[in-house]
């Protein structure tokens, strides 16, 4: 595979400490921070520490070692933000890649989204 990561984007300035963050959880490869734009009371964007574009990028071509890292932080975080959906109420999980992804920044990341109802996913499709 040929992904191509830029390391100007705007989370690898914040992994460099270039850039503030609120962090909310920090692991050995992984970073949690509050979303800039928040689009619903909770919401969080969870980054691996490596250079990752998108998605299927990190689920292919992590170690197992960031892709269990990368996981446990978010059941993590899901805890400590009372948002898993036992004794929770729920969040939504989203992760954008690419161009019909809408993708904005260039280095995975995970979306988590909670704190109210969220609607039906993609109700529209305007883009
Ligand atoms: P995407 O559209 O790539 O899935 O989402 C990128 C997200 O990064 C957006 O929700 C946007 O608000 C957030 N974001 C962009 N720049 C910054 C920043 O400098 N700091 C933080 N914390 N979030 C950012």
């Amino acid at each position: 595979m040929t992904y191509v990561y830029d390391d100007q984007n705007i989370f690898a300035k914040i992994l460099r400490g270039e850039i503030p963050n609120k962090t909310v959880l920090e692991t050995e490869h992984t970073l949690v921070f509050e979303d800039i734009r928040p689009q619903a009371p909770i919401h969080v964007l969870v980054i691996p520490k490596g250079p990752y574009v998108t998605y299927d990028h990190f689920a292919a071509e992590a170690s197992d070692a960031e892709i269990v890292d990368f996981n446990r932080a978010v059941g993590a975080v899901c805890q400590t933000l009372g948002v898993t959906a036992d004794i929770g109420e729920g969040c939504r999980f989203i992760s954008n890649a690419g161009e019909h992804g809408v993708q904005e920044v260039p280095h995975y990341h995970l979306h988590i989204l909670g704190g109210r109802r969220l609607g039906r996913m993609l109700e529209k499709a305007a883009g």
